[in-house]
């Protein structure tokens, strides 16, 4: 069994947004060769997520208000304020997680096709943020 690694950097521009990095994600497992294993898509922050879900701008903005919504950035209540006031990202970041697992598959991400991966900012904006894409298999 092979496993390779890969980071991907991108910057945000926005507090919160998602970032479609679906067509990097699917040019690695090309690139790594292995036609059958596991291909895990993770951050390494604690204040942004990897999600799936489809690439509909409409969608997207919704998905974005829940966040919001769920999170509460513009809530004096958070106690970790006092230190660096990103409250809500942590929280988020717990909620929705760090990572996003799927099956490779004849070469290629098993997944459905209004399912595209989103890298998820809750405390932007970055000039940095990290995607780390792993690839089991062979
Ligand atoms: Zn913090």
């Amino acid at each position: 069994m092979k496993t390779i690694s890969k980071i991907l950097r991108v910057s945000t521009r926005d507090r919160f947004q998602l970032i479609n990095i679906t067509m990097e994600v699917e040019s690695f497992v090309r690139e790594s060769g292995i036609c059958r294993g596991i291909l895990v898509i993770s951050v390494p922050h604690a204040t942004a997520s990897i999600i799936v879900n489809e690439n509909e701008p409409g969608l997207l903005s919704d998905i974005i208000e829940k966040v919001k919504e769920i999170t509460e950035p513009d809530s004096s209540k958070w106690l970790h304020n006092s230190i660096d006031d990103n409250a809500h990202a942590h929280i988020g970041s717990a909620l929705f997680g760090h990572e996003r697992v799927f099956p490779v598959n004849e070469c290629r991400i098993f997944k459905g096709i209004w399912q595209d991966i989103f890298l998820l900012e809750m405390d932007g904006p970055r000039s940095e943020r990290k995607i780390v894409l792993t690839i089991l298999g062979e």
